[in-house]
């Protein structure tokens, strides 16, 4: 038996007074990514790619060796991983380099689990260039209905863009059976892993995908990164989004050439202490994983718990892992999450940014609780404990 005491005990953000419960919109971050930004900060900072004195030098040296360990995160080779700002950065890039491959008649295809940031860039690029948006569908227990996925895939997909685990039910999706059947009608396939990679090992390569994003934020790190890492056929098509300083090679009173592989695609002054202090908490991350309380038991603790609490309905697909999403009868998810907060727990409520597929289990959105690897039975119980003391109180 683990004493959680020691895993909480690395997050300065977690206290007893407070059930953090909302761990899919941001993680609390862990002491080693504090402390590795402060050393960054306190020794003297340098700008990257710039500098040839030693200070410049040191940073461009933990700049590139964090993103080393970011992409090993994935599976894969820091020749192929991009820091960012963000998850909808990384998307937003993708949608905007492939846009010239995306004709008129043709079809980008996305899961019915999407995040705006997986929907949006790719409404504006097909609008843009007479393509169509086609949502795979969703079967009654709230899984990707994989047989009618396969079926949308056809000569005219170009995109296949999906999430690998949704960030409302804690679906996982099949993407490996998906990149295949994309790559046999000759489609690009984009995996949005933002809820995956701090719950779920991941690798570019068992996927076989061609280009992956997640965050340091929902991985215990700082906001304000992300990773979006590619195949090289990608790195090397794909015209960069964000033009400026860093990313030409030459710039003459007419003419520009980019600079070669990941780096003409991270144009202007990168993150650096946030690239430092994200890799120290994925470095940290494989053994909190390893020795935390285990999410599949707190998830089925939650989940049985609310199920039975009347009035309540859960919506949990199968093979979901850390995420619960549920309503209440008769009660908007605001006021629950309201009330909730005031006594200390938090959880989030909404359409949580995946309005399509909220407006399909809740009219008013659903409530969430997300869990970390620092919550534990004490979390959950102070949850459950507390739901139907908030529910008699609003009605
Ligand atoms: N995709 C998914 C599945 C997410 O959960 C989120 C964050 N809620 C995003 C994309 C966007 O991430 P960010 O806000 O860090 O860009």
């Amino acid at each position: 038996m683990i004493d959680i005491s020691t895993i909480r005990d690395q997050f300065p953000g977690i206290t007893r007074d407070v059930v953090y419960l909302d761990n899919a919109a941001t993680t609390q971050m862990h002491r080693s990514a504090i402390e590795a930004m402060e050393g960054y900060w306190r020794q003297g900072r340098a700008n990257v790619g710039r500098g040839l004195y030693p200070l410049a030098e040191s940073a461009m040296k933990q700049y590139e060796s964090a993103r080393t360990t970011i992409a090993e995160v994935v599976g894969a080779d820091a020749s192929q991983c991009v820091f960012t700002k963000s998850v909808t950065e990384g998307l937003n890039t993708l949608a905007f380099g492939l846009r010239s491959r995306i004709g008129s008649g043709d079809e980008i295809l996305i899961s019915p689990f999407e995040h705006h940031a997986n929907i949006l860039p790719w409404r504006r690029i097909a609008k843009e260039r007479g393509a169509t948006v086609r949502v795979m569908p969703m079967m009654e227990n709230f899984e990707l209905d994989f047989a009618g996925a396969q079926a949308m895939i056809n000569e005219r997909t170009k995109i296949v863009a999906v999430t690998l685990v949704s960030n409302v039910l804690g679906a996982v999706l099949p993407i490996a059976k998906l990149a295949h059947f994309a790559h046999q009608a000759g489609a690009t396939l984009i995996v949005d892993a933002a809820q995956a990679v701090a719950h779920i090992p991941v690798s570019m390569r068992s996927l076989g995908v061609d280009a992956i994003v997640f965050g340091a934020h929902k991985m215990y790190g700082p906001t304000g990164i992300g990773a979006l890492v590619m195949a090289p056929e990608l790195i090397e098509s794909l015209e960069p989004m964000i033009l400026g300083g860093g990313m030409v090679d030459l710039v003459t009173d007419e003419t520009t050439t980019w600079r070669e592989g990941i780096q003409k695609f991270e144009g202007g002054s990168p993150n650096v202490e946030a690239a430092i202090g994200w890799a120290a908490a994925a470095e940290a991350l494989p053994l909190l994983t390893k020795e935390g309380p285990g999410e599949v038991s707190l998830r089925s603790q939650l989940v049985s718990g609310l199920v039975s609490i009347p009035g309540v309905t859960v919506f949990n697909p199968p093979n979901a892992i850390g995420i619960v999403a549920f309503s209440i009868d008769g009660l908007h998810p605001h006021d629950v999450a309201d009330f909730l907060g005031a006594e200390g727990i938090c959880v989030r409520a909404g359409n949580h940014c995946a309005a399509p597929l909220v407006q399909r289990l809740s009219e008013n959105g659903v409530l969430r609780a997300s869990l970390g690897v620092y919550n534990d039975e004490q979390d959950v119980d102070r949850l459950l404990e507390a739901l139907p003391r908030v529910t008699a109180q609003l009605r």
